[in-house]
């Protein structure tokens, strides 16, 4: 069996495998029985695997890591990513709002393709150690010694641990003097403490919000246990121990709910005037007013029913959603990684690229964008350092 390789690519998520797919003599060694199972799972089986876009617009996406984005997405874009996956035979399609799919609309075929062209692949292997000794890498599995000159860590977060994603890359990051930042779920559901009853399924668009004071509109599915949506996965990485937020169902004023047609239900009424779903209004406006008319409502009722319908204020949570985010906030300290390589400063040789990498993106593509954009850059750079 072959022992020694150039490079040791550590995880075979999205990552590691675009990683593996772009370097001769690389070994991709991969925890779990199968490589990309998160993959899989990615844009409903359909993976949306970019985002549509000039570099400078799709480093907008990376919250307050774009300076470190940046050198991997104009290395490696959008368009660049698209050519990649049709060299593979992955042709793709890009929706109206930008995001872009295999034409297959199947995530399988982007595994596939992409295992196709790695040279060498290990599943059931996880290191459980990796030193450097002499100026290379000696990596040890359950059951191999491994030597190699560059080892590039792929492990990603710690969210949907059944795809073998369980936040591995802090035991492996520490001796060679690199730091992780703590992991917190982000593109997750919110769950709200004073739930909105009976409203499961029911989609409010253009719906406004403010969670700790920051102001946010789109489109908000209500879900068992509080919201979620596009807008709602993009906020949720912000949300704390004390999060707070406040929905604005509506504009209506205050003395306007009284001149409402005097003889109808209030939930009636109020759902005429918003347009808002019914179930919403009845659910926030019955335990106040429940079979009332208009005509009936005290001035007490109608502060209370204008309070609920455009300032309704609760907790807010991602608690028990944490492992169900469908991206890892934290992971290896930027600060120790060169961005233009994704090299580690203090051990050459030794990279972190993808969600292992305290980067993380919006919903849209921009997740598997920075993988597969830093895994480009990584690759480079060995290749560079051989030639
Ligand atoms: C439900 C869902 C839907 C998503 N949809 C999208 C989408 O449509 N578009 C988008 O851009 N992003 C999406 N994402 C996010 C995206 O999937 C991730 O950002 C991306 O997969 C990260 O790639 P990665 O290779 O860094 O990590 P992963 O894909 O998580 O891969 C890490 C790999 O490393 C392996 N591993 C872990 N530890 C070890 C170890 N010690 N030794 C060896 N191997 C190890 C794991 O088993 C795994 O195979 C979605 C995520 C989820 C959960």
């Amino acid at each position: 069996m072959k022992t020694d390789y150039g490079t040791i690519c550590v995880g075979g998520g999205a990552a590691g495998l675009y990683f593996a797919s772009l370097v001769p003599d690389c070994l991709l060694l991969e925890k779990t029985d199968r490589v990309g199972s998160k993959l899989l799972l990615t844009g409903g089986g359909m993976c949306n695997f970019t985002h549509e876009g000039e570099p400078y617009e799709i480093v907008e996406h990376y919250y307050d890591r774009k300076l470190f984005a940046s050198p991997s997405i104009y290395n490696h874009p959008p368009k660049d990513i698209i050519r990649r996956f049709e060299e593979l035979g992955v042709p793709s399609f890009t929706r109206e709002d930008g995001c872009v799919f295999p034409r297959s609309r199947k995530a399988e075929d982007v595994v596939n393709a992409l295992k196709g062209a790695c040279s060498e692949i290990r599943t059931n292997s996880a290191p459980v150690s990796i030193r450097k000794v002499d100026g290379r890498f000696v990596v040890r599995t359950k059951d191999a010694v491994y030597t190699c000159d560059n080892v590039v860590l792929a492990t990603g977060g710690d969210t949907w641990p059944e795809t073998g994603s369980t936040g591995d890359a802090a035991s492996y990051v520490k001796i060679f003097g690199n730091r992780v930042t703590s992991l917190r779920p982000g593109l997750c559901q919110l769950r709200l403490k004073d739930r909105i009853k009976n409203v499961e399924g029911v989609t409010v668009n253009d719906l406004n919000f403010t969670l700790d004071g920051k102001h946010y509109c789109g489109s908000v599915l209500f879900t068992r246990i509080g919201i979620t949506g596009p807008v709602v996965l993009n906020a949720s990485r912000n949300v704390g121990k004390t999060s707070r937020i406040a929905i604005h169902f509506t504009d209506i004023r205050r003395s306007e709910i009284k001149t409402l047609p005097q003889s109808k239900v209030v939930s009636n009424a109020i759902t005429e005037r918003t347009g808002l779903p019914e179930s919403i209004v009845k659910s926030l406006v019955l335990p106040i007013a429940y079979d009332k008319r208009i005509a009936q409502l005290t001035k007490e009722e109608i502060a209370k029913i204008h309070e609920q319908l455009t300032n309704y204020r609760t907790s807010v949570s991602t608690w028990g959603e944490g492992k169900k985010g469908m991206v890892t906030c934290g992971g290896v300290d930027t600060v120790g990684l060169n961005s233009k390589t994704l090299q580690s400063k203090t051990t050459p040789g030794f990279y972190a690229i993808g969600e292992c990498v305290d980067v993380d993106g919006e919903c849209g593509g921009y997740n598997l964008t920075f993988a597969f954009a830093s895994a480009y850059t990584a690759a480079q750079s060995i290749l560079k350092g051989r030639s």
